[in-house]
């Protein structure tokens, strides 16, 4: 049986400090940091998934600094996105609205379609602050995104994994 491989630009999107970075780092080195390092303009790390299917995907994960300021860069941030992770801070509700705005800025700008993965961040954190988020809404987003909503935590590893592996199927799937 023949290899397939497929090499895949996936975007990391969402305001700042709600994760994106540490999700990336997580899933490619599996490493975690609580020290906020900044991600100025854009950064990139890659990583290959192998599938018993003879399947193997690559792929490039691009990290846009959340800050506003860095929206001047999207259009070569966006160009070529085949998937993206929209990411919000389980810890502070008001990121799940700003998250919308990026997912909604990049099918905006992008003009194919693209699967997404919503993706609430910290969980840990729910332990201490509770739910500070109406998950009916969150799920809603998703299902009119034709995508699935997980939770996730960058600090213990928890769904990090699962959640870039359902979005490479979903990348897979609309390439074949
Ligand atoms: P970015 O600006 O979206 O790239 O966010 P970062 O990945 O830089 O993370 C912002 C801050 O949140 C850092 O201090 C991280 O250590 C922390 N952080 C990221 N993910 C988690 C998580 O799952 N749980 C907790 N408790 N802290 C996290
Ligand atoms: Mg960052």
């Amino acid at each position: 049986m023949s290899q397939q491989i497929y090499t895949f630009k996936t975007i990391v999107v969402g305001p700042a400090a709600v994760g994106k970075s540490s999700l990336i780092r997580r899933f490619v080195e599996n490493k975690f940091s609580l020290n906020y390092k900044f991600t100025i303009g854009v950064d990139f790390m890659s990583k290959s998934i192998d599938f018993e299917t003879g399947k193997s995907a690559k792929l490039t994960l691009w990290d846009i600094g959340g800050q506003d300021r860095f929206k001047v860069l999207r259009r070569s941030f966006y160009e070529g996105t085949n998937g993206a992770i929209g990411v919000f801070d389980l810890s502070r509700a008001q990121t799940f609205s700003k998250m919308k705005e990026w997912v909604s800025d990049a099918r905006q700008t992008i003009e194919t379609d693209f699967p997404v993965i919503i993706i609430g961040n910290k969980s840990d954190l729910i332990a201490d602050v509770g739910v500070v988020i109406d998950r009916n809404e969150v799920k809603q987003f998703a299902e009119k995104e034709k995508t699935i909503y997980i939770e996730t935590s960058a600090k213990t590893g928890d769904n990090v994994e699962e959640a870039f592996l359902e979005l490479t199927k979903r990348m897979i799937k609309e390439c074949s």
